[in-house]
């Protein structure tokens, strides 16, 4: 967050009604687009002047456009982003946190369901616990960088279009002060980083101040928790173990989607390290996110819930792993193949074009392996006798660039 000398919701209300409008006069592509998400957002109830406010002077900003082509979870290796997010530091930084915000924690527990482990990992993955709230260098105004996107990435403009209208409708609430509404460069704002219309939906006023604050802790942490029960949290359950594959493990069954219980993937060569947190009959997918090289994991239902929060395979294994090492287990007994070089975003591509020409299909091509793009790598390795892990790497490549 930037604090700056406080310039009131109202003030900025009246200011605008005495201004003539954001270029009224103004013919360009820019301000026609603001002028007419300023018409919509009043069609929706934002107040007359709020949006037209808020719009008048706003420039676009090259930085948000770029931001959206180097997304970090896609970008390296899993490895990488579980590394770089999970440390010793962070670690220390979040067990203090949890005894700071014990009664937080417990009240929320009770009331929602979620355990204040899984909560804190998302607090220390989203923002590193508050920190990055304060850091001039990473937040900017949330206005500014969803306009940027609603007129300037014709790929998803109705997205930012309805996020910068939810926005909007957050100053008008007055929930937050203007100077306040900072965020990411896709416009996730507070602790947690919620998106103006899951702040809509889930947000929530929980230290009694009345108003719904998500630079609030208390506010931010259970507004959170508000969300992922609502996406179907089940209490009282984990995101589900590492397993250790054995031997002669058949990688065709680690298709990410067929559920089996804990007995039966035992019986199949996948056992969870951790059986005593785990059910026999309680039913678990398997995935290799680095093949064969590296660690397996049996997820449970609630591994989905996380992925509501970002669909990010990277992303949700470390809100995972960051529960588990915040509630004191260790590092996964498996190591990854760190000497793997990750794939460029031209050879990711070039990978998917390849696959969906011998007959594997993708979906879209757009340079990252998903769920889908694993299952086609692994319809290929079983196609051509080798060990249908799904991972996408060097060799892989080069076997498909030699056998057009
Ligand atoms: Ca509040």
């Amino acid at each position: 967050m930037i604090r700056r000398a406080s310039l009131s919701c109202a003030a900025v209300f009246t200011a605008a009604l005495a201004m003539t409008g954001p270029g009224r006069s103004e013919t360009s592509p820019w301000a026609d687009c603001l002028r007419g998400i300023s018409a919509d957002a009043e069609a929706r109830g934002v107040p007359q002047g709020m949006a037209h406010g808020q719009l008048l002077g706003v420039a676009s900003s090259p930085a948000v456009l770029s931001a959206t082509q180097s997304q970090a979870e896609f970008a390296k290796p899993i490895w990488a982003y579980l590394d770089a997010t999970i440390t010793e530091a962070t670690i220390a930084e979040g067990q203090r946190k949890l005894a700071e915000w014990a009664d937080t924690f417990e009240a929320i527990e009770r009331r929602f369901g979620i355990d204040r482990f899984t909560l804190a990992a998302f607090w220390g993955v989203e923002s590193g616990y508050g920190k990055v709230l304060d850091d001039a260098a990473i937040v900017r105004p949330v206005v500014q960088s969803l306009a940027t996107l609603a007129c300037g990435d014709p790929g998803r403009s109705s997205y930012w279009r309805n996020e910068l209208i939810e926005a909007l409708r957050i100053l008008a609430q007055g929930d937050v002060s203007p100077e306040r509404l900072t965020g990411s460069w896709a416009g996730a704002m507070g602790h947690t980083q919620f998106m103006p219309s899951v702040y809509r939906t889930y947000a929530l006023d929980f230290d009694g101040d009345g108003r719904r604050d998500l630079w609030s802790t208390p506010d931010s942490l259970a507004s959170t928790a508000n969300y992922l029960a609502a996406m179907g949290w089940r209490r009282g359950e984990r995101w589900g173990n590492e397993a250790i594959l054995g031997e002669s493990f058949d990688y065709a069954l680690a298709d990410e989607t067929t559920l089996r219980s804990h007995d039966e993937w035992r019986g199949l060569g996948a056992g969870a390290i951790s059986p005593s947190d785990t059910e026999g009959a309680a039913t678990a997918t398997l995935v290799v996110p680095a093949g064969a090289g590296g660690p397996a994991f049996l997820l449970r239902p609630n591994f989905s819930v996380i992925l509501r929060y970002n669909t990010s395979l990277s992303y949700a294994l470390t809100v995972a792993h960051l529960s588990d090492r915040l509630r004191g287990q260790g590092a996964f007994a498996r190591d990854w193949p760190r000497g793997d070089r990750a794939l460029t975003d031209a050879e990711r591509r070039d990978l998917q074009t390849r696959l969906g020409a011998h007959g594997h299909a993708v979906g879209v091509i757009d340079g990252r392996i998903g769920p889908k793009t694993r299952a086609a790598i692994r319809a290929y390795q079983g196609s051509v006798g080798q060990r249908p892990d799904g991972y996408a790497d060097v060799a892989l490549l080069e076997r498909l660039r030699a056998s057009p």
